[in-house]
């Protein structure tokens, strides 16, 4: 059976003592980076032998000699500093290679920055409800409540971190999952995405489902705007520049961690939702490439913003997919090329610009854009793949509620 890596982040509350001494650990690792850091600009700049990460770890016991606060932390955290150090430079110079001109190398850690500590495969207890990680600074336990609705009894746990952001503390915990077997049940959903609707599916039966897209960004980027407004009349670095500068950082925040918990519940929603083991969505990035070719000008600012957005739906649909695997389910990217100009019903294709919600051919089909595109990617799935049941099963449970006269909603403006 194959497994599958995942990942939860749970934020902690850790008590003032337990604070000091996340704070003295990361301190030592942050230390233990800069020093090492030191060393291989040192033996760059005198043209001696290259200082490589295995040099490094094995000269970590003489400095615990020397420093006995080092340890402090449980040594596999200590060696993994040094591995974060290694990772920095081996991004800096890949990307130096692909001709990233603003790459820059790896830099010192200051007294604010909370080195992130990873906790491998060991130094750490997972029990029902509460985590503990190793150390030896005092006697004061590092003890962390496990909310109930996280339960990794079954579940293979790699690696932890601990990091901290903004005076907030989290654990990530990193396991491994044993991934279902993905089995074709002959039941398929296929999704349009979009902006306006985030979702549009239609199911084997010839069901629709249609979710407006929660918009958190429509709601803050207007304020947000307007404290960069009132930060731009400030001088720079006073102190009612700082205070704004930090209220619009929070407003971003808002903004992020809305859109991103709205994209979890729906993602979690749909597949679960679905008796369909397969569901079928159209590949985001060939959308705006086939848009970007003759786009007329009065229409390219929509589009614009479209294309701001696919990043989120970039998001999305990476949720889907693992939620979906997680599961035993499978969700397929397939082309959706000319999905929202032809007609289902006939195959005539339409100039469809991005404000005509509702496509009507002469062959009789009028229907919401979106659900055409929907069956179209379907039916494009179905038959590539040669699935001929599926597909008949499909467009019979379509005709059907198509005669049932599905209820077409006004055009929405965009
Ligand atoms: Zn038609």
């Amino acid at each position: 059976m194959k497994s599958m890596k995942l990942t939860q982040k749970i934020r902690i509350f850790p008590t003032p003592e337990q604070e000091t001494v996340l704070w003295k650990l990361s301190e030592k690792c942050r230390l233990i980076y800069n020093f090492a850091l030191a060393e291989r600009r040192d033996a760059y700049r005198t043209g001696a032998k290259r200082v490589n990460y295995r040099t490094q770890q094995n000269s970590l016991p003489l400095i615990k000699e020397q420093f006995p606060e080092y340890k402090w932390v449980y040594s596999k955290v200590l060696q993994f500093a040094l591995r974060s150090l290694a990772a920095d430079y081996k991004s800096f110079f890949a990307l130096r290679k692909n001709g990233c001109a603003d790459a820059c190398p790896p830099r010192f850690k200051g007294k604010q920055y909370f080195t992130t500590m990873m906790y491998n495969q060991s130094g750490f207890k997972l029990e029902p409800g509460k985590i503990t990680f190793s150390h030896k600074y005092n006697d004061v336990p590092l003890v962390f409540v496990i909310p109930d609705k996280f339960s990794f009894d079954d579940k293979q746990v790699k690696q932890v971190a601990i990091s901290s952001y903004r005076s907030k503390y989290f654990v990530t915990i990193t396991y491994e999952l044993e991934e279902p077997r993905y089995v074709d049940n002959g039941l398929y959903q296929a999704i349009d995405l979009g902006i306006t609707h985030i979702v549009t599916a239609v199911n084997s039966q010839g069901k629709f489902l249609v979710v407006e897209n929660q918009r958190p960004d429509k709601y803050w980027n207007p304020k947000i705007a307007k404290v960069q407004s009132r930060k731009d009349k400030c001088k720079k670095f006073s102190n009612r520049w700082k205070l704004l500068n930090e209220i619009k950082h929070k407003y971003e925040r808002k903004r992020d961690n809305q859109t991103r918990d709205f994209q979890h519940k729906l993602s979690k929603k749909l597949v679960e939702n679905t008796k369909a083991n397969t569901i079928i969505i159209g590949e985001l990035e060939v959308k705006h490439m086939a848009h970007s070719n003759k786009v007329p000008k009065h229409i390219r600012h929509g589009l614009n913003r479209a294309t701001q957005n696919s990043g989120a739906l970039g998001r999305f649909v990476h949720f889907l997919t693992y939620k979906s695997r997680r599961v035993g389910k499978r969700t397929i990217e397939i082309d959706e090329r000319n999905s929202t100009k032809a007609c289902w019903v006939c195959g005539k294709l339409h100039s469809m610009p991005i404000w005509k919600r509702i496509m009507s051919c002469d062959c009789g089909n009028v229907i919401e854009r979106d659900k055409n595109s929907a069956i179209i990617l379907m039916k494009r799935y179905l038959s590539q793949n040669a699935k001929w049941t599926g597909y008949r099963v499909f467009l019979d449970n379509l005709r059907h509620t198509a005669k049932c006269k599905t209820k077409v909603s006004p055009a929405v403006g965009s």
